[in-house]
């Protein structure tokens, strides 16, 4: 190993800042939701193409049957022509049409290791702020999508992960087994990580890395977390019973608006697990057809989550039996659609060590210590735990830059300059693990 590449890799990610800034920009402009990616992985896969990769695209990267929570065709179909219109790149963009989104990367360098590098691409349903001290307002690139928004700084995931490969191609020389890096669609809810892993991609990864945006106000670049995002379950609930005349023959009826209501209050009312902390949302609920009509239709969108897979397991399991249940008890059927899943996520111990020192000898980043709380959840955890079952590392660490909003909120932004750190502490982790060094 030649600690002279480290300086090389510091020097390329620096001398990138700007290019990192025109693709998210780009990006943060054109927001795409989940499953409907179409202009963001036709510019990856064309990308990838042209610095030399072998580029996986469509059905190739995300396993048909095991896509959660699709929009339906007409929703496709307009969010294909809209990002034709927005210049989506072909050929690429007709293998992303119907829900084909994501993207992979797969470089070969010979014997050695494979690592996985994962980047998640969508954005979220949150219109975004006007108002002139958000910075992509006042800078002019502001959503063009209205209603969406990268509210969660995947724009920036995916800069980070265009920087990484046109990196490590200049370094190929240097490095010494395979690299595959993947762009995810539909991290929000849960939905895109799972039809990955179950296509067998990481099935043959010996480390899988992955990050997301953080904030910080103590000068500190790279956050390591020993991993504790909740495992959760997200569920459609649909109940189905029988109209009829409110005043002449309410007994003739089923009633699912009461089915629903039945069950929004006894979800709430499910016990707290002594094994680790819960959490249970009904945040939505739709039912009924007008005033003097029994409601034959309910619908409730709804989610647990749980700090261990066994506590989430537990939390649904209960909350399946009293849909259930709440559907008997006023004659009315019950259909339960998974709309998304994930996993509790715990990288691996030595992973944690191995970044920190990398990040803090070789890149004279500032790291934090490992940190342990987070309320939110990352169906990375998918790709780890496939990575761990078979007796491979996992890693999920934090670009940290003072950034402003709040995640998911209208006025979210990140400071920019803090894609660069996110570049080289990927760089210099493959490099490290393609020549020879081990957490
Ligand atoms: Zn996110």
């Amino acid at each position: 190993m030649n600690d002279s590449i480290y300086e090389l890799i510091s020097d390329k990610a620096d001398a990138m800042l700007e290019k990192l800034r025109r693709t998210r920009r780009d990006l943060h402009a054109h927001p795409e939701m989940g499953w409907c990616e179409i202009r963001t992985s036709s510019i990856i896969a064309d990308r990838l193409t042209a610095l030399g990769y072998q580029v996986l695209t469509g059905s190739d990267v995300c396993l048909d049957e095991a896509r959660m929570g699709l929009p339906d065709k007409e929703v496709l179909d307009a969010e294909y022509e809209r990002a034709i219109a927005q210049g989506a790149i072909q050929p690429y963009a007709a293998r992303a049409r119907d829900g084909f989104t994501g993207v992979i990367g797969l470089l070969d360098c010979g014997e050695g290791p494979t690592i996985a590098m994962r980047f998640d691409i969508d954005a979220l349903g949150v219109f975004e702020d006007e108002s002139p001290e958000h910075l992509p307002a006042r800078e002019g690139f502001r959503s063009e999508n209205e209603g969406v928004m990268h509210a969660c700084g995947h724009d920036g995931h995916v800069s980070i992960g265009l920087g990484v490969a046109e990196l490590l191609m200049d370094i190929r020389d240097h490095l010494h087994g395979k690299i595959k890096l993947i762009f995810q669609p539909a991290e929000e809810g849960l939905r895109g990580a799972r039809p990955i892993v179950e296509h067998g991609h990481l099935d043959d990864v010996d480390y899988v890395i992955g990050n997301h945006m953080g904030g910080n106000t103590e000068g500190y670049q790279i956050g390591l977390t020993h991993g504790s995002s909740l495992a959760s379950t997200k569920m459609d609930v649909y109940y189905g019973g029988k109209a009829a005349h409110a005043g002449a023959s309410p007994e003739k009826g089923d009633n699912a608006l009461l089915a629903a209501a039945t069950a929004v209050l006894n979800l709430q009312a499910i016990p707290r697990s002594g094994e680790g902390d819960t959490r249970i949302n009904v945040g939505r609920l739709q039912a009924g057809s007008g005033r003097n009509v029994i409601p034959d239709r309910a619908k409730l969108e709804m989610e647990v989550r749980g700090s261990s897979t066994e506590v989430n397991r537990y939390m649904e399991s209960y909350a399946r039996r009293i849909l259930e249940a709440a559907a008997a008890m006023h004659g009315c059927s019950c259909d339960i659609k998974l709309m998304g899943s994930a996993e509790s996520l715990k990288s691996d111990p030595d992973m944690i060590s191995y970044c920190e020192r990398i990040c803090t000898d070789k890149l004279g980043l500032k790291v934090t210590p490992p940190g342990s709380k987070s309320g939110g959840s990352e169906d990375y955890s998918f790709m780890v735990n496939r990575v761990h079952s078979h007796g491979g590392k996992g890693l999920f660490f934090m670009t940290l830059s003072p950034s402003k909003g709040t995640p998911h909120g209208k006025s979210f932004d990140f400071d920019e300059a803090c894609m660069p750190n996110g570049v080289r502490a990927f760089c210099a982790m493959a490099y490290s693990l393609m020549n020879g060094d081990r957490p």
